[in-house]
C-alpha cells in the first residue's frame, strides 16, 4: 500500500524517543520496528506498506469488530464536540446510555463503575473488596484470592495479583492480602486424578480458604477464560463447584472479562457459556474495541447496596474516582461498537466462525505431533506445543517464536503466550476479529500448517 502522508521520518523518530511496551530494545539496533499505520476490516499495513491478516485483534484481543469502522469515529467526534469532557460524578449522556445497554446483556447486575483500562477496572473491584470488609466485617474479610496464570493487571496491585511470577520479579514490595489458588489446566493435571478434574481443582481453591481462614477472605479473582497464561477454559464441572464454594463462605465472585467479554466467546460474556452468577465482572480492551479507552466494573444491586449512605459514618460510600474513567468518548465509542455486534450478529458469526477455527485445528493436530492441545471458545483459542505428547515438554521458546515469525512472514499476524512465563511460553494464541470470514480463518490455519511444517518438519 502507498499511504497518502510521508511517513519517512517515523522510524528514526520513534527510534530515538519512544519506549515500547514490553520490549527489549536491544532488537532496534539491528531492526526497525513495524509500526501500524492502517486498517480496514480484518487486515492492517505496516509502515513499509505490507499487508497482514491480524488474527489477535490488535496484538492483544481488543480490535473486536475490526478496523475503520467510520460509525464509531462518527460517534466519538459528535460526542467530542458536544461535551468532551465534565468530571465522572456529575454523569454524561453516553455513559447513561452505554450503562443500560450493557446492563441490558448482562442479566444479574445493575451497576457500572467507569475507568479507563483493565488494570483499573481489577483495580476498583479490589477496593470494593477491601472497603466493604472494612465497613462491614471489621477489616477482618480483605484478603482476596487470584489463580496461578492468571494476570489482572500492570499495577503494583493488580500484579499482587498475578499468578505469573515473571511479571511480578523486579517490582515488589508488592501489596499484601493477595494469596494464589491453583491453576485449573486439565491438559497440566496437577492431581493425578483421571476423572473429575473440574471439582478437584475447584476444590482446591477450598482448601486454600481453610488454610487462610474463611473469615479473611473477601474475594475470588479469575479471569472466566485464563487468556496470556495459556489460553486456559475452564474445565467441567469447575464454576459449579467454585460458585457453591463462594456462596459457602461469602466470597465475592470477581470475573476479569476484560479479553473474554463483548463478544469474544460467541456470547456477550465469557461467564454466560457457563452459567455463572459472578457479583463483580470487569471488562476492558473490547468495550469499545480500540476506538477508545474505557474499562467498567459492573456489580450486582446487592454489591452497590454494600455502599449505601450511612449519616454516622461520612467514609461509607465508595470513594474512589478516575479523572478520564467515563470520559465521553469512551461510553460514546462503546454504545456503537455494541451496536454494531448486535446489528452485525457478530456473536452468531462468532460462533461459527470460531467451530470452524476449532475444526481447522483440530485438523492440523491431527497433522503435526507437536500440537499437544487445542483449547478455546468462540473466536478465542490456544493451540499449545509440545516436544512430545507423552511427557508434554514445552517446546523451546525460539521455535514457538519461529511459528510467529513464519506466520507473519506470510502477512499472519498471530501470537504466542508471554515471555514471561518460562516453560508455559508455548501456546499460540488466535483471536481474530469477530468479522472474521471462513477464508480468513482458513488463511490463518493454513499459515500456520506451513510454518509448523517450516520449524518442526513435515507431519511435525
Ligand atoms: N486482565 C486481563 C485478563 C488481561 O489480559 C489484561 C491485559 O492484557 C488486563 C487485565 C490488564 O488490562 P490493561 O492492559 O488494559 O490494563
Amino acid at each position: 500500500m502507498q499511504f497518502e502522508n510521508d511517513l519517512s521520518d517515523v522510524v528514526a523518530s520513534d527510534k530515538a524517543h519512544v519506549w515500547h511496551h514490553l520490549m527489549q530494545h536491544k532488537m532496534f539496533e539491528t531492526a526497525d520496528p513495524k509500526i501500524i499505520v492502517e486498517g480496514k476490516g480484518i487486515r492492517v499495513w505496516d509502515i513499509n506498506g505490507k499487508e497482514h491478516l491480524d488474527a489477535v485483534s490488535g496484538g492483544v484481543w481488543t480490535v473486536n469488530v475490526g478496523y475503520g469502522r467510520d460509525t464509531i469515529a462518527d460517534a466519538v467526534r459528535e460526542q467530542l464536540v458536544k461535551m468532551n469532557y465534565f468530571a465522572g460524578a456529575l454523569g454524561s449522556v453516553p455513559a447513561a446510555r452505554f450503562s443500560e445497554r450493557l446492563i441490558s446483556k448482562m442479566p444479574g447486575m445493575t451497576r457500572v463503575y467507569y475507568s479507563n483500562s483493565g488494570s483499573e477496572a481489577n483495580e476498583k473491584a479490589f477496593k470494593m473488596v477491601r472497603q466493604i470488609s472494612a465497613r462491614h466485617h471489621g477489616g477482618k474479610k480483605s484478603k482476596i484470592l487470584y489463580r496461578e496464570r492468571d494476570y489482572h493487571g500492570t499495577t503494583i496491585t493488580t500484579l499482587s495479583a498475578a499468578g505469573q511470577p515473571q511479571r511480578q520479579a523486579h517490582y515488589g514490595p508488592f501489596t499484601p492480602g493477595f494469596v494464589e489458588v491453583p491453576h485449573c489446566l486439565e491438559y497440566r493435571n496437577q492431581y493425578g486424578v483421571t476423572e473429575n478434574y473440574g471439582e478437584r481443582a475447584a476444590d482446591a481453591i477450598e482448601e486454600v480458604i481453610l488454610r487462610e481462614g474463611p473469615d479473611t477472605i473477601g474475594g475470588l479473582c479469575l479471569e472466566t477464560i485464563t487468556a496470556g497464561g495459556g489460553v486456559i477454559t475452564p474445565p467441567e464441572g469447575y464454576w459449579e463447584r467454585v460458585q457453591e464454594i463462594c456462596k459457602k463462605y461469602e466470597i465475592l465472585l470477581i470475573l476479569d472479562e476484560v479479553v473474554c467479554g463483548v463478544g469474544r466467546t460467541g456470547e456477550w460474556f465469557g461467564y454466560q457459556n457457563y452459567g455463572i452468577k459472578p457479583d463483580i465482572v470487569t471488562m476492558a480492551k473490547g468495550v469499545a474495541s480500540g476506538y477508545a479507552a474505557i474499562s467498567c466494573t459492573v456489580t450486582t444491586e446487592e454489591v452497590f447496596n454494600l455502599f449505601k449512605d450511612d449519616a454516622s459514618d461520612p467514609l461509607s460510600y465508595f470513594r474512589d474516582i478516575s479523572t478520564f474513567g467515563g470520559c465521553t468518548s469512551g461510553p460514546a465509542a462503546a454504545l456503537e461498537n455494541m451496536r454494531i455486534i448486535e446489528d452485525e450478529k457478530l456473536l452468531e458469526n462468532t460462533k461459527a466462525m470460531g467451530a470452524r477455527l476449532e475444526q481447522n485445528l483440530l485438523a492440523l493436530m491431527d497433522k503435526h505431533p507437536v500440537i499437544g492441545d487445542v483449547r478455546g471458545k468462540g473466536l478465542f483459542w490456544g493451540a499449545e506445543l509440545v516436544t512430545d505428547r507423552e511427557t508434554k515438554e514445552p517446546v523451546d521458546e525460539i521455535k514457538a517464536q519461529a511459528v510467529v515469525g513464519h506466520c507473519n512472514a506470510e502477512g499472519v499476524i498471530i501470537g504466542v503466550t508471554n515471555r514471561s512465563l518460562p516453560g508455559f511460553n508455548n501456546t499460540l494464541c488466535l483471536s481474530p476479529a469477530l468479522i472474521a470470514s471462513k477464508s480468513d480463518i482458513d488463511q490463518i490455519t493454513d499459515a500456520i500448517d506451513n510454518a509448523l511444517t517450516a520449524v518442526f518438519g513435515s507431519g511435525s
